[in-house]
């Protein structure tokens, strides 16, 4: 049996740089290998209630990144989130769509409406249904649109999506903070381990790590282990831009937003009003203000730590990069302990 290794198991080796400012840091990269489609910023929105409607696509493309508007809704009403973000930023914006039912009507609607990617959003991606949905939808819009698929936890999935039609693949399975997979189901893969495994594919489609990402430091090691941008949905939630009403209470404490997993009894009671596995939970965050203020933390954070490693772009990161395991002591020395002690 082999280890899986966590975002907090390793760190990267501080190495020389002749780096002078970090505003020299590129930190774009291709939406597809073949393409002139680029993100000026790697951070993708993720496709859940709680955190991608049209505010957040807008904002997201603003920033440089890119919204996935979600799914949880008619085909009708995606399609008008979709439309207001067109309308809003003339932004690129995407959508997800499942792969059973309607996903078809789904995806001809959001793409009527303005959505140039796709994305095929299921918990378990290396799917015979996920397999059938691609070439359907391939054979609908051509190469016209972009298709991102997942989520895969392994090599075997990476490159099958790849293979299937994939342009970019959602990588990890079971790390979300929302996520009760692993417990629910005993099944899933460290995030960052399976973004070292997908990284090593031959494949041509975009690896997007997915789930489990808390902070730019991991956005930094996602990116060095293989990944070509990351999907983030905690680390967004509670902003100005999510959806959901602010919540607040009479005792002074913080206003919050509910942030919640798409498999959590709430979330799925919402949406199709019955009960199936549960593997999300639901809870809220304090509120965060407008979402471009963490994004310019997160941004500048990953510049950081491309200096660190002194990369001027994402392919020098991922060249030059040099991880170490970390021992559990160490991870405690690796995060503020002042506040341990007092
Ligand atoms: P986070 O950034 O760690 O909060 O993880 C967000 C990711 O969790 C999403 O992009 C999805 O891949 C995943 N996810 C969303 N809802 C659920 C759920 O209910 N169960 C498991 N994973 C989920």
């Amino acid at each position: 049996m082999r280890r899986a290794i966590c975002f907090d198991d390793v760190l990267l080796k501080p190495r020389y740089s002749d780096i002078e400012t970090r505003a020299q840091i590129d930190l774009s990269t291709e939406l597809t290998r073949w393409g002139k489609d680029r993100l000026k910023l790697p951070i993708i929105s993720a496709p859940m209630d709680t955190v991608t409607g049209a505010k957040m696509a807008v904002a997201m493309h603003e920033a440089g990144g890119l919204g996935i508007i979600h799914r949880y809704n008619s085909a009708e009403e995606q399609a008008d989130l979709v439309h207001d973000a067109s309308m809003e930023g003339m932004c690129r914006v995407g959508a997800a769509v499942g792969v059973t039912g309607e996903y078809e009507k789904r995806a001809r609607l959001v793409v009527d409406a303005g959505a140039t990617v796709l994305c095929l959003d299921i918990a378990h991606g290396h799917h015979l249904l996920m397999k059938s949905a691609l070439n359907q939808l391939r054979d609908i819009f051509g190469k016209t649109i972009h298709l991102m698929a997942g989520n895969v936890a392994t090599l075997e999935g990476f490159n099958d999506l790849n293979d299937w039609g994939a342009d970019s693949v959602r990588v990890g399975v079971g790390g979300g903070s929302i996520c009760s997979t692993r417990v629910q189901t005993g099944h899933g893969i460290p995030t960052l381990q399976s973004v070292f495994d997908c990284g090593s594919s031959d494949r041509d489609a975009i690896l997007i790590a997915d789930g489990g990402i808390k902070n730019s430091g991991d956005m930094v090691k996602a990116l060095a282990a293989g990944a070509d941008a990351v999907m983030c949905g905690s680390l967004l939630a509670g902003t100005k831009e999510t959806p959901g009403v602010v919540l607040r209470t009479d005792d002074g404490a913080a206003p919050r937003k509910i942030y919640r997993g798409m498999a959590s009894h709430e979330a799925q009671k919402a949406w199709r009003g019955k009960i199936g596995s549960i593997e999300g939970v639901s809870t809220t965050v304090t509120i965060k203000g407008p979402v471009a203020d963490v994004l310019h933390d997160l941004e500048w954070g990953i510049r950081s730590g491309l200096s660190y490693t002194g990369a001027y772009n994402l392919m020098e990161l991922r060249a030059k990069s040099r991880f170490v395991e970390q021992t559990q002591a160490s991870q405690t020395e690796s995060s503020p302990h002042a506040l341990l002690k007092f």
